[in-house]
């Protein structure tokens, strides 16, 4: 059975020499004589493994020294309820509303005080980021929130809001895909199974400034500080996922790092705008500005096509192309493991669609 270019938005695509490395270290890592999933989270063997994957990724990322790095269970949706919970200190929080997640990580927060929705596309179904300038912000806010890519909608910010709050980031279906001044945020966080490994995981990056500003009722498995303490090790953490995740930051520095990445990803995602703006059957949904380089949403007009249409290049070994159950159409999400050649692949395919269906 050959492997077929897969455009999933989450669990995505993970790269082939990543999945060759964990295939080959599987039974037996190293000279340990037994499988990562079966060692001691607190064994020298294992350890070795997690601060060589905290490592790479402050490497990767260029994370400054005030910042700390770990990974927590529970996805990034765990973190919607941590973050209320482990910085609201005023009881206030400022929001941009920019998709489906960001208006989930609002409505908990909503839990655990005074949420301010400053800024909003929902009424326009998302199609774009709101603009950053001219936001009335709270002023004694706790921090703002934004979700930096929009997976469902396929937008991203090219802008950063600057509000005085610190900036808090979803950045699940973005990170290491381009380049980050982490110093501009307080906290970044994102589910790994997008651009980094398996589900279940979180890395999390917190300035440490902002550690100590728990609220008493925080669950202590969601308190960043106490996790920070113990490295990520308050419980057994996910050992496998971060062992995948530091595979996956072996990969990407062979690569070139993120900087490399970011020009391959501004390739692939051109060349398939491009094509969608000059196509007779196609059409891209995400305003211009705000187009996403990870997550092309396009459809045709007509829901029997766009089902056509992901049938036949699933057929074609081009498969999860259709787009999120809340807006149909299809979605080509082309994270960093999707190389060119699959998004060459994919335009010819809806080149050839198109003649015999536009
Ligand atoms: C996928 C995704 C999430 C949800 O991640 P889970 O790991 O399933 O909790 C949250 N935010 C964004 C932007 C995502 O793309």
């Amino acid at each position: 059975m050959d492997r077929v270019y897969n455009f999933s938005p989450g669990p995505s695509q993970l790269a082939l020499p990543v999945l060759e490395k964990a295939q080959k270290e599987m039974l037996c890592y190293g000279s340990t004589g037994m499988s990562v999933m079966e060692m001691s989270h607190r064994s020298k063997m294992y350890t070795d493994i997690y601060d060589q994957t905290v490592a790479d990724l402050k490497e990767l990322m260029a994370i400054p020294e005030d910042y700390e790095v770990v990974f927590l269970q529970g996805g990034a949706t765990q973190q919607f309820s941590a973050i209320p919970l482990n910085l609201m200190v005023n009881k206030k929080a400022d929001y941009i509303d920019s998709g489906n997640f960001a208006h989930l990580a609002a409505e908990e927060a909503k839990r655990y005080g005074q949420v301010n929705v400053v800024a909003s596309s929902r009424e326009d179904t998302y199609t774009y980021i709101p603009d950053v300038k001219g936001i009335a912000f709270t002023p004694d806010a706790d921090y703002l929130h934004i979700t930096q890519n929009n997976t469902i909608y396929g937008t991203r910010y090219v802008d950063l809001p600057e509000s005085s709050a610190p900036l808090v980031c979803d950045a699940s279906s973005m990170i290491l895909s381009e380049e980050m001044d982490v110093s501009k945020y307080g906290v970044i966080y994102a589910g790994a199974q997008k651009n980094i490994g398996p589900s279940g995981l979180c890395v999390l990056i917190v300035r440490k400034d902002l550690l100590g500003r728990t609220m008493d009722i925080c669950p202590k498995l969601l308190n960043w500080q106490v996790q920070v303490e113990k490295g990520s090790m308050y419980n057994t953490p996910n050992t496998w996922g971060i062992y995948v995740a530091g595979l996956t930051f072996q990969w990407l520095k062979e690569q070139g790092g993120v900087a490399a990445m970011e020009k391959i990803n501004i390739e692939k995602a051109a060349l398939l705008y491009d094509f969608l703006d000059n196509s007779k059957l196609f059409k891209a949904t995400a305003q211009p500005k705000y187009r996403s380089r990870m997550n092309v949403t396009f459809i045709t007009g007509d829901p029997d096509k766009d089902a056509a249409f992901v049938k036949a290049a699933a057929g074609a070994g081009l498969a999860n192309l259709k787009g999120h159950r809340s807006v149909g159409g299809m979605r080509a999400s082309i994270y960093n493991a999707m190389p060119l050649e699959g998004v060459q692949k994919l335009v010819a395919f809806m080149k050839e669609f198109e003649a015999q269906n536009a």
